[in-house]
C-alpha cells in the first residue's frame, strides 16, 4: 500500500523558493573582487537567479548541459548555483588553484559549454582557453565597465550584460529529483581527476542533515561565513543549507587572509564559519598577534584534514569558539561525521572531553559507516581496532562521472581510503589515509597522531610525517617541520617533545626542517610530493 502524501520532488530550486517566501529580507553580504562590500537579500538572489535561468535558456542551454564556474565565494556565484541547477543543467565548479592545463583537462572531460569566472582569474582563463575544446562562451562575473582589459580572452562577455536583459519571471521547472545538479572533480592525488555528480535529491537531503543540531547546527538566528570555497565540494553544502534554514550568508570573496576574514566576522556579526585547518592557522595568527577577540562567533567547522588538537584548544579556551571537527570527502557531498559531545560526556573533565573532540566525530543520520579488515570482515567498534572505513547512504557516490575508474563500490559500500577506529559511542577517528600509513615491521603507524603532537609544539608552524624506506623495518616515520619565523628548534628538542606522549617505537626516526610543505589545491599537505622529495633520504637509524 502506498502512502497518500504529496510526492513533491526534492529540488534545489525549492530551497530558493522557500528562502524567498519565508526569509526574503534576510541578507547575503559579499566581499566582491571589485574590492567593495555588496549586500542584498534572499529576495534579490531569487530574482537574479531567475534572470540567470532565463538567460541560459535563451542561450540554448538544455537539461544536463554542464556550465562551469571559476569563482570565489560571492553572490553572483550563488546565483549560478541556483540559476544553473534550477533548470536541470549541471553546475560544474572548477578549482582555480589547479594548473590551467589541469583545469582544461577537467573542463574537456566534463564537456563544459559555458564558463563563468571572476575577473581575478582572467590570467588562468587566458592560459586555459587554447586547451579548452568544448567551451563556447566566456563570461566574466562583472559589468561591462569592469571587464578585464587588456586581455587575450577571445569572445569575452560580461555577466551583468548576459543576464541584464532577461526577465526575472520564471516558474522553476519540476523534474525527477534524481536529476544531476552539480559536478565536482576530486583533486586526483592518484591518477586523473574523477567527477562526482551530485543530484537534487542528494543535495537537499545533505542540506537537511548539515543543518541538524549535532551537525552544523544552523538556524535563522545564524550568520554563516563559509571560508571553504564554493569550488571545494560546494562549500560543504552551506550555500544550500543557509537558505533552507534562513541563515544570513556572508561570502568572503578573494579575501581569505586573517585580517580580511576577521573584519568580516566582526562587521557582519558572523556566528558560524567553516574551513580547512590551514586557513584557521592564518586567522588565529592574526587574532593572537593583535590581541583581538571574536564578539559574535560561536562555532566553526574544521575539516578537510585533521584539526590539530592545539588549534581546537586555542579556539575553545582563548576565544570561546566551539570547534565542530568534521570529516567527509568529495564523494560524500561531503559531510560524513561531526564531533559533538553526547550527554554522557557532560560530567567528564575538560581533558577527557577534548580527547573525544579530537576524534572526527559521529555519523550523521544518512551516512552508514563501518570499519573492515583487509578481508572485508567488519571490525569491532571499541575505539582500538582500526581498519578500512566504508560508507553508504543517499549522498554517497555510486559511480564516478562517465564511469571513470570502474565500479568503486565493495558490496554496496564505498571504500573511503581512510583508516579509522570507531568507539562504542560511535565516534570515529581517522588514523590515516590508507596510502599515508607508515608500515613499520608489519605494524601500522598513523601519521596524523604524530603530526598533531608536533603541531602542539609552540615553535612549529606546520608539520608532516611521512614514511621513509628503512632496511630493517621496511618503513619508518620522518618528521618534516616548518619552524615559526625566528624560532630556533633542534632535532633533539623536537624528538624529546614526543616522550611520554606515544609508544616509543612510534617516535619519528629523524626530523627534517624545511621552508615550506607543499599544499594542494584545497589546502591539504601533499604528502605524495613530500615522499618524492625525501625518497632517497637516509635515516640515521638505517
Ligand atoms: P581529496 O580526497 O581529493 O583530497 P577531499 O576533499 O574529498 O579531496 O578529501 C577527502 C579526504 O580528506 C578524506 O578521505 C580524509 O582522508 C581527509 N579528511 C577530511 N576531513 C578530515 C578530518 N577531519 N580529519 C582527517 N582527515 C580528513
Amino acid at each position: 500500500m502506498h502512502g497518500l502524501m504529496m510526492g513533491s520532488p526534492l529540488l534545489i530550486s525549492s530551497l530558493l523558493t522557500h528562502a524567498e517566501r519565508h526569509h526574503g529580507a534576510t541578507e547575503i553580504v559579499s566581499r566582491r573582487t571589485e574590492g567593495d562590500i555588496h549586500r542584498y537579500t534572499y529576495r534579490d538572489l531569487a530574482r537574479r537567479s531567475r534572470q540567470v535561468a532565463n538567460s541560459l535558456l535563451a542561450a540554448g542551454v538544455k537539461p544536463g548541459d554542464r556550465i562551469a564556474t571559476l569563482a570565489w565565494n560571492g553572490y553572483r556565484h550563488l546565483e549560478l548555483y541556483y540559476g544553473v541547477s534550477g533548470i536541470g543543467a549541471v553546475l560544474h565548479t572548477l578549482n582555480p588553484r589547479l594548473f590551467p592545463e589541469q583545469i582544461a583537462w577537467i573542463a574537456n572531460h566534463a564537456e563544459d559549454r559555458f564558463l563563468f569566472f571572476d575577473t581575478t582569474f582572467a590570467p588562468v582563463v587566458e592560459a586555459l582557453q587554447p586547451h579548452a575544446k568544448t567551451l563556447e562562451r566566456w563570461i566574466a562575473l562583472a559589468d561591462i565597465a569592469r571587464l578585464p582589459s587588456p586581455t587575450a580572452i577571445a569572445g569575452l562577455e560580461s555577466y551583468e550584460a548576459f543576464i541584464g536583459g532577461a526577465s526575472d519571471v520564471l516558474e522553476w521547472p519540476l523534474f525527477d529529483e534524481g536529476t544531476a545538479s552539480s559536478l565536482c572533480y576530486t583533486s586526483g592525488t592518484t591518477g586523473d581527476p574523477k567527477g562526482v555528480l551530485y543530484s537534487h535529491r542528494s543535495t537537499v537531503l545533505h542540506s537537511y542533515a548539515a543543518a541538524l543540531p549535532d551537525a552544523l547546527n544552523l538556524s535563522a538566528r545564524d550568520a554563516v561565513l563559509p571560508v571553504v570555497p564554493m569550488f571545494h565540494v560546494n562549500a560543504w553544502g552551506l550555500p544550500y543549507a543557509a537558505p533552507m534554514v534562513g541563515a544570513k550568508l556572508v561570502l568572503p570573496g578573494p579575501g581569505l587572509d586573517g585580517k580580511s576574514l576577521y573584519e568580516l566576522f566582526e562587521s557582519e556579526r558572523v556566528t558560524v564559519s567553516a574551513g580547512v585547518p590551514t586557513v584557521w592557522l592564518g586567522l588565529l595568527n592574526y587574532v593572537t598577534a593583535g590581541d583581538l577577540k571574536f564578539s559574535t562567533m560561536r562555532r566553526t567547522v574544521i575539516g578537510g584534514s585533521a584539526c590539530p588538537p592545539a588549534m581546537l584548544r586555542t579556539f575553545e579556551e582563548n576565544y570561546g569558539v566551539q570547534v565542530l571537527h568534521a570529516w567527509g570527502m568529495t564523494e560524500m557531498s561531503p559531510l560524513g561525521t561531526v564531533g559533538v559531545l553526547k550527554n554522557k560526556h557532560a560530567g567528564l573533565s575538560r581533558e577527557e572531553q577534548y580527547a573525544v573532540q579530537y576524534k572526527q566525530g559521529r555519523a550523521i543520520y544518512g551516512v552508514d559507516m563501518k570499519i573492515v579488515d583487509d578481508m572485508g570482515r567488519e571490525l569491532p567498534q571499541d575505539g582500538v581496532a582500526f581498519g578500512n572505513l566504508l560508507v553508504r547512504g543517499p549522498w554517497v557516490i555510486r559511480s564516478y562521472f562517465k564511469g571513470a575508474g570502474g565500479d568503486p563500490l565493495e558490496d554496496g559500500w564505498f571504500p573511503t581510503g581512510d583508516v579509522a577506529t570507531i568507539d562504542a559511542d560511535g565516534f570515529m577517528q581517522i588514523t590515516d589515509r590508507s596510502k599515508d600509513v607508515i608500515k613499520s615491521g608489519g605494524e601500522w603507524i598513523g601519521s596524523i597522531d604524530l603530526e598533531n603532537i608536533a603541531m602542539a609544539h609552540p615553535g612549529v608552524a606546520m608539520a608532516a610525517v611521512i614514511a621513509v624506506r628503512h632496511p630493517k623495518w621496511d618503513e619508518r616515520p620522518l618528521l618534516v617541520v616548518v619552524r615559526k619565523p625566528g624560532v630556533e628548534l633542534t632535532r633533539e628538542e623536537m624528538l624529546r617533545h614526543y616522550e611520554g606522549k606515544i609508544a616509543k617505537w612510534w617516535t619519528p626516526d629523524d626530523v627534517a626542517f624545511v621552508d615550506t610543505i607543499p599544499l594542494g589545491a584545497t589546502g591539504k599537505m601533499l604528502k605524495a610530493k613530500l615522499r618524492e622529495q625525501f625518497k632517497d633520504y637516509r635515516l640515521p637509524t638505517a
